[in-house]
């Protein structure tokens, strides 16, 4: 009966090793399977938290970039939008594009019908693709900062956007930079008034030449107290007429573009020439690309 007793004893505790040694293989496979589960998960997971890191990093790359940036190109720089008929131009070497840029203008472009039947004048013969409408900051005669707007030609857009950036950073003062045609294309008016501009389409006085301002080719700066003298039929012609006062140059007086002008320095370093240097007359004001490139351009 003990023996009995033993052997179901011993049986069971066998059953119960075979239950327990099969519950222990199970509990190892599953633990297995678990761990490799979890290391599938584990290992795809990392490669999401990491792509999440990369992504985090990148964009906080970004948002460091544009921090780093904003300081060089001025926190509230708001870059121009094209409108309609208009493409913005940007090649010239500034550092504020957003203030100093050019536009290229269709027939479709407000700008056009600012200056149509005015400087661009139905018998213009320069295509509208040739010129660009620069947008310009110069510092005033009051000391504070003022938009300008310029109409020249193409070939000389990012000259002058360079050379104004410059006139502007060395605080060089401008009293005015507004389209002629605010003047209904009047030279006369404009130059009166000092503002400071470039094309203009005409011819020249008793030619079928067309002007270097005709072209945009040209430049006037502070015209009032620069003015274009020359004698004609032995009488001294002044334009503007109002500029008497400024026709001695040897005379020491504000605005005076000479030699030693920061102007007259930039506009020689981008390839201009000057009307103060002319023999038979004297344009103060006027800067112009040398005759050479418009016979090139305008054969
Ligand atoms: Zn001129």
């Amino acid at each position: 009966m003990l023996k009995l007793k033993l052997d179901n004893l011993l049986k069971r505790f066998i059953k119960g090793k075979r239950v327990h040694l099969k519950a222990v293989g199970v509990a190892i496979v599953v633990i297995l399977i678990v761990i490799c589960f979890k290391g599938i998960t584990g290992r795809d997971g990392s490669v999401h938290a990491r792509t999440e890191i990369d992504r985090e990093s990148t964009v906080s790359k970004t948002v460091d970039g544009v921090e780093d940036a904003s300081p060089q190109v001025n926190n509230t720089q708001v870059l121009p939008v094209a409108k309609k008929g208009e493409t913005i131009m940007n090649t010239a070497d500034v550092k504020d594009k957003a203030n100093f840029y050019a536009v290229e203008f269709t027939e479709e472009s407000e700008i056009f019908t600012r200056i149509k039947g005015k400087s661009y004048k139905d018998n213009c013969t320069v295509p509208l693709s040739d010129l660009r409408y620069l947008h310009v900051l110069h510092v005033g005669f009051d000391g504070k900062s003022h938009d300008g707007e310029i109409i020249c030609n193409k070939y000389i857009a990012d000259d002058l956007l360079e050379i104004f950036e410059e006139l502007y950073e060395a605080k060089y003062p401008i009293e005015k930079i507004k389209l002629v045609d605010e003047y209904d294309a009047d030279d006369e008016a404009s130059m009166a008034d000092n503002n400071s501009s470039s094309f203009n389409f005409r011819y020249i006085s008793y030619t079928t030449k067309i002007s270097k301002h005709g072209y945009g080719l040209a430049m006037d700066i502070n015209t009032l107290y620069n003015p274009y003298v020359k004698t004609v039929n032995g009488k001294l012609s002044i334009e503007p007429a109002n500029a008497a006062d400024y026709v001695d140059r040897s005379k020491d007086f504000d605005y005076k573009i000479d030699e030693d002008d920061l102007a007259y320095k930039l506009f020689i370093a981008h390839g201009f020439e000057w009307g103060g240097s002319w023999k038979s007359s004297k344009d103060y004001q006027h800067f112009e690309v040398p005759d050479s490139v418009v016979k090139t351009l305008y054969k």
